[in-house]
C-alpha cells in the first residue's frame, strides 16, 4: 500500500485533514503543537487505499526542535511514497518556506492549499494553475473542514506517488549554487536526496555533519575562504534569505489580496483587547469564572443572593417552592440553577428512578437482602454516582474546546509566557498544563515539546494539579454537599472555581520551588505563532465531546464498575467471610482496613476526629488511586449503609450521598476542602502514573511519587489547619509568602525573552 505523509506548518490543518481522510477522531486544536507524535491511518476515499501519516507541525527541516526531528527523520528514513505538503493559503508565503525545503528532497510532493474557504471569505485569491507551474508540483485547492477538494487531493497524490521525483534546488543564481552542485554531486552515490543533504551541510546542520563526515569535510574545503557580499560567511542566513527572495519573486504573484487596509484583520482588533498587557489575565480569569458559573452554580447570576428572587421581592414566577419537581430541577427560592446543574438534575432524576425501580422490584420479588444490596448499592449506586456528573463534565469540555478551537488558548499561552518565565518555565509549558484539565495522560505526552529535560520533568509532575475530568465529580459532589449542609457557604460554582485555582497555585509554587532547587535549567525562548481567531468547527467540537463521553462511559462500565463491586463485597463481608448487613458494616473487612489507615488523615481533618463512620473517607481516597471517579463511586456504594441512621432508606447518589456522609460523620467544612485538595493533588490514577513513568527520565519516578504524596498531604493539612485555627496560621502564611518572594526575585535575574509572532 502507498504511504503518504502529511506535513506542514503548525496549525495549517494537518490533523483536520488527517481526520477527513481517515475518518479518525484525532485531536484538532487551534494552537500550534497539538500533534507531537506521528499518527497513522488508512484512507479509502481515493481510487485505492493509502496509508496516511500525520506528522507534527514544523516551520523548517532543521533539527532544532523535537517536532522537526520527527518529521524530517520520517521522510528521510521511512521514505513515504509521497508527501502532502499542507499549505495554509491564508499565510501563503510563510508556509511555502517549508515547501522550498521539501522540493530539495527526492520524494514526490503534492501541495494542498488548505483553508480556501477562509481565503474566499476574505476575498483573497490564489491562482492555483500559476502556482503549480512555478512550483513544478501538483497544487490542489482544499478545505479540510468542509471536505472540499479532498478526494481530488488523494487521487492526485496517488498519481504523483507513481512517478519518482528528483530533488531540485531553488538556490541557483546565488553565490553558493556552484558549491551546492559540487557537494550534491559527490553525495549522489552516498545517499538519497543529495541536494537536500548538500544544502543542509552548507547550512552547518549539526546532525548532517556528524552523519556525513567525509562530505562535510569536502564541503568545508569548498567553502574555505568563501565570502558573500551581503552575508559574509553566514551561509545559513544566505540560504534562508534566498528562499524568501525566491518565494516573493516567483510564487507570490499567484496570490492577489483584496486590499491591504482591509487586512488589519478582525483577529488583530480582538487581540488588542484580549492580549493586552494589563487586561489579558483578568479577562482570562473572568472567562474561567463564567464557565464554572454556567456549569456548577445553583444560584444563576447570583440572582438569589442579590435578592432579586424569592418572596421578599414578590417575584413569585421563579419561586418553585411547593412544586417538588420544578424545585429540584430548576432551583429554589434561593436561586435558579445554572444550565449545567439543570442537566445534571435531569439525569439524576432518571438514574434515581431506574435504581429505585430495580431495587424495589427485587424486594417485591422476594430477593435476598444481600442481592438487592449488591445490585442497588454495589452496582447501581457506585455507577450512577459517577455517571450523574457526565453532563457537567461534558459542558465544561464544550467550553474548553470552544476556547481552544477559537484560538483563544494560544493567546493565553502568550500572555502567560511573561509570568511563566518568572516561574522558570517557558510559555510552551502552558499547553500541556491546559490539556491537563482534560486528562493528565495526553498532557504528559505533550510535554515532549519542551526542549529542556528538567523543565519537562517539573511540568510532568505538576500536570495532575490541573484538575482533570475524572476529578471533577469529587469537586462537584463535595462542593454541592457543602453548600447544602453548611449554612453560609458560597455558591457551588465559586467553590469549584476556587478549587481549580488552588490546584493551579499549588502547581506554580511547586514549579518555582523545583526550578530554583532540584530542577534548575536553561530556558529556551518561546516562539509561538498566534493563529487567527476562527469560529470553532461544529464537527470537530462534537467529535471532542463524543470522544470524551465514550471514554467516560467505557471507564464507568469497566474499571469503576469492577471497583465498586469489589468495594461492596469488602464492605459487606467480615474477615471470616460471613455476610454483614448494612447495620453491621462497621465490622466488615473494608471498615477494618479503613479504620487502620484513618489516623493517617487526622492532620487533614478527615481522620480519627470524624468518628467511626469516617473510615469511608479514608477508603475513598485510596480507591481513587485506581481511577479518580472511584472516590465518589465509593461514597455512592457505601453512603446509604453508613448513614442509615441519618437518612432513612433512600438511594443516595452524588451530592446527596456526600451530604449524608457529612451529616453522619460531622466532618468540618475545612476538612471537606482538605479532602478535595488531597484527592486532587495526590498520586493520580494508575494510567497517569504509568504515563509519567514512561515520559520521565530514568530514576525520577520514585521521587515524583513522593513529591505527589508530600505536596497533597502538606497542602491539605495546611488548608485544614488554616480553616480550623485561623490566627496562628496567618503567621505562617506571611513567612511562606516572604520565602516565595525571595525565590521569585532570584529567578527574575535568570531572564530570557518571550517572542510572539503574529500571523502575517
Ligand atoms: P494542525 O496543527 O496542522 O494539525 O492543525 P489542526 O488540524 O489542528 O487545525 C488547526 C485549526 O485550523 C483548527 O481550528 C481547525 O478547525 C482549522 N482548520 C483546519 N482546516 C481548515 C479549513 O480548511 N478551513 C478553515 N476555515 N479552518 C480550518
Ligand atoms: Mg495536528
Amino acid at each position: 500500500m502507498i504511504t503518504v505523509a502529511l506535513a506542514g506548518n503548525p496549525n495549517c490543518g494537518k490533523t483536520t485533514l488527517f481526520n477527513a481522510l481517515t475518518g479518525a477522531t484525532a485531536h484538532v486544536g487551534n494552537w500550534p503543537g497539538v500533534t507531537v507524535d506521528k499518527r497513522e491511518g488508512v484512507c479509502k476515499k481515493g481510487d485505492r487505499p493509502v496509508t496516511v501519516v500525520d506528522l507534527p507541525g514544523i516551520y523548517s527541516l532543521s533539527p532544532y526542535t523535537p517536532e522537526e526531528v520527527i518529521a524530517r527523520n520520517f521522510i528521510l528514513d521511512n521514505r513515504p511514497d509521497c508527501v502532502i505538503d499542507i499549505v495554509d493559503s491564508t499565510n501563503l508565503e510563510r508556509n511555502l518556506y517549508l515547501t522550498t525545503q521539501f522540493m530539495e528532497m527526492d520524494v514526490p510532493v503534492v501541495v494542498a492549499l488548505n483553508m480556501t474557504d477562509e481565503l474566499d471569505r476574505r476575498g483573497d485569491r490564489i491562482d492555483a494553475k500559476l502556482l503549480e507551474e512555478r512550483l513544478g508540483l501538483p497544487v490542489v485547492r482544499i478545505s479540510a473542514t468542509t471536505g472540499y477538494g479532498v478526494k481530488d487531493l488523494i487521487n492526485r497524490t496517488i498519481a504523483a506517488a507513481k512517478k519518482p521525483r528528483k530533488g531540485i534546488s531553488l538556490l541557483a543564481g546565488t553565490s553558493v549554487s556552484d558549491i551546492i552542485a559540487q557537494v550534491a554531486d559527490r553525495m549522489n552515490d552516498e545517499t538519497a536526496s543529495p541536494v537536500f543533504h548538500a544544502i543542509k551541510l552548507l547550512e552547518g546542520d549539526s546532525v548532517e555533519r556528524s552523519v556525513h563526515k567525509k562530505s562535510a569535510a569536502f564541503a568545508d574545503k569548498l567553502t574555505d575562504g568563501f565570502e558573500d557580499a551581503t552575508f559574509g560567511k553566514d551561509i545559513e542566513a544566505l540560504v534562508a534569505n534566498a528562499r524568501y527572495d525566491y518565494i516573493t519573486k516567483n510564487f507570490s504573484p499567484a496570490l492577489s489580496k483584496k486590499t491591504e487596509s482591509a487586512r488589519i484583520s478582525r483577529s488583530e482588533k480582538i487581540d488588542r483587547v484580549l492580549t493586552n498587557k494589563w487586561a489579558g489575565i483578568p479577562i482570562f480569569a473572568a472567562i474561567l469564572f463564567v464557565i464554572f458559573h454556567l456549569t456548577f452554580a445553583e444560584d444563576f447570576l447570583f440572582l438569589g443572593a442579590m435578592g432579586v428572587l424569592g418572596r421578599n421581592w414578590g417575584a413569585e414566577w421563579v419561586n418553585f417552592e411547593g412544586n417538588e419537581f420544578f424545585e429540584g430541577l430548576f432551583g429554589s427560592s434561593d436561586g435558579i440553577n445554572s444550565p449545567g446543574v439543570i442537566l445534571a438534575n435531569l439525569l439524576n432524576g432518571c438514574t434515581a428512578a431506574i435504581q429505585g425501580g430495580i431495587t424495589g422490584g427485587m424486594e417485591a420479588a422476594g430477593a435476598a437482602e444481600w442481592a438487592s444490596g449488591l445490585v442497588g448499592d454495589g452496582i447501581l449506586g457506585g455507577l450512577f454516582a459517577v455517571l450523574s456528573f457526565l453532563p457537567q463534565i461534558l459542558l465544561l469540555f464544550l467550553f474548553f474546546s470552544l476556547l481552544e478551537d477559537s484560538g483563544y488558548m494560544a493567546r493565553v499561552a502568550f500572555i502567560l509566557d511573561r509570568i511563566f518565565r518568572r516561574l522558570g518555565l517557558s510559555g510552551r509549558a502552558f499547553m500541556p498544563m491546559i490539556m491537563g484539565f482534560g486528562c493528565s495522560i495526553p498532557a504528559m505526552v505533550n510535554t515532549r515539546t519542551l526542549a529542556d529535560e528538567r523543565e519537562r520533568t517539573a511540568t510532568v509532575r505538576v500536570i495532575p494539579f490541573f484538575s482533570c475530568g475524572a476529578k471533577l465529580p469529587i469537586l462537584t459532589a463535595m462542593a454541592g454537599a457543602m453548600v447544602a449542609y453548611f449554612p453560609g457557604m458560597p455558591d457551588a460554582g465559586v467553590i469549584t472555581f476556587l478549587m481549580y485555582v488552588a490546584g493551579m497555585l499549588t502547581a506554580f509554587v511547586a514549579v518555582i520551588t523545583m526550578r530554583s532547587t532540584t530542577m534548575r535549567g536553561e530556558l529556551t525562548p518561546f516562539i509561538m505563532e498566534l493563529p487567527d481567531y476562527r469560529a470553532p468547527g461544529f464537527r470537530s467540537t462534537m467529535l471532542h465531546l463524543w470522544d470524551k463521553c465514550k471514554h467516560f462511559i467505557k471507564k464507568a462500565f469497566t474499571i469503576i464498575l469492577a471497583s465498586t463491586i469489589i468495594i461492596w463485597f469488602l464492605s459487606h463481608f467480615a474477615w471470616n467471610w460471613t455476610y454483614m448487613p448494612d447495620e453491621e458494616m462497621g465490622s466488615s473487612i473494608l471498615a477494618s482496613i479503613g479504620m487502620l489507615i484513618q489516623p493517617v488523615f487526622t492532620p487533614l481533618g478527615f481522620g480519627s476526629q470524624i468518628g467511626a463512620a469516617g473510615w469511608v473517607f479514608a477508603v475513598a481516597a485510596i480507591t481513587g488511586l485506581i481511577a479518580k471517579e472511584n472516590v465518589i463511586a465509593t461514597f455512592g456504594t457505601l453512603a446509604s449503609a453508613v448513614v442509615s441512621g441519618f437518612v432513612a432508606d433512600e438511594a443516595l447518589e452524588g451530592v446527596d450521598a456526600v451530604e449524608a456522609l457529612i451529616g453522619a460523620t460531622g466532618i468540618s467544612g475545612s476538612a471537606c476542602i482538605a479532602f478535595i485538595l488531597f484527592n486532587m493533588l495526590t498520586i493520580p490514577c494508575f494510567a497517569a502514573v504509568a504515563t509519567a513513568k514512561a515520559e520521565l527520565p530514568k530514576g525520577k519516578m520514585k521521587w515524583t511519587l513522593l513529591f505527589w504524596i508530600v505536596v497533597s498531604y502538606l497542602v491539605a493539612a495546611m488548608v485544614y489547619t488554616v480553616g480550623e485555627f485561623v490566627w496562628p496560621v496567618a503567621i505562617w502564611v506571611v513567612v511562606a509568602a516572604a520565602a516565595a518572594a525571595v525565590i521569585i526575585f532570584v529567578n527574575k535575574k535568570r531572564g530570557g525573552k518571550s517572542i510572539g509572532l503574529k500571523a502575517a
